[in-house]
């Protein structure tokens, strides 16, 4: 096997909460007897877009000897993902959902929460 970067889940510290499943595009990560998972390797290409809404700091990227990653199966789950009714995660100042923005991670005050591209400016200059 390839050593090759892959997200690493602590499941010491995960609580469940499930924030970093929509995030994963290729629907590499699903909760699994509460506790977040990397269910399928080969879905995982290591970007580490779940990592920043991780409110308690479970989530990291490892390099190791891993499957490789599989692009064509990833794109085929990117599909199926983009069917998923992930109408909970919204920009927290605004409302709007990823239909209608761009929305990125932030931590602000200790909470994981998502903002729209509209709304980062108020962000950074107030
Ligand atoms: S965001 Fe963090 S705490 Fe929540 S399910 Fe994922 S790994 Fe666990």
């Amino acid at each position: 096997m390839p050593k090759r970067k892959i997200v690493k889940i602590d499941e010491d510290l995960c609580i469940g909460c499930g924030k970093c499943v929509a995030p994963c595009a290729e629907g590499a990560i699903q909760i699994v007897n509460g506790k977040a998972k990397v269910i399928r390797e080969e879905l995982c290409d290591g970007a580490g877009f779940c990592l920043g809404v991780c409110p308690v700091g479970a989530l990291s990227i490892e390099e190791r000897d891993v499957v490789p990653f599989n692009e064509e199966e990833a794109e085929k789950n990117k599909k199926l993902t983009k069917e998923k009714d992930f109408s909970e995660i919204t920009c927290f100042s605004c409302g709007r959902d990823d239909k209608n923005a761009a929305l990125f991670p932030v931590r602000i005050k200790g909470d994981s929460l998502w903002v729209c591209a509209k709304c980062i400016p108020r962000l950074i200059h107030g």
